[in-house]
């Protein structure tokens, strides 16, 4: 069985891409019976909602499509 300490280095692996059946079944199967990997991965599975989120947003808020549209349309006006 995986240790704790394999396990958050396991979950973080997934949060970055795919990981190979057989260590997705060994993840499942410590979260099943290990509380605090169960939190740990759960506060990891927010933090990075949290940040997708705040990415979205920031980028919304600080260059929007419009936003964006008049910058180009003004580059346009200067540089004819
Ligand atoms: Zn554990």
């Amino acid at each position: 069985m995986l240790s704790c300490k394999n396990i958050t280095e396991l979950a973080s692996t997934r949060l970055d891409g795919r990981i190979l059946w057989y260590r997705k079944m060994e993840l499942t199967v410590h979260l099943m019976m290990c509380k605090r990997c169960r939190c740990y991965v759960k506060q990891l599975n927010f933090l990075q909602k949290a940040f997708k989120l705040a990415n979205e947003k920031a980028a919304g808020v600080f260059l929007s499509e419009d936003a964006r549209r008049r910058i180009k349309q003004k580059l346009n006006e200067v540089t004819k």
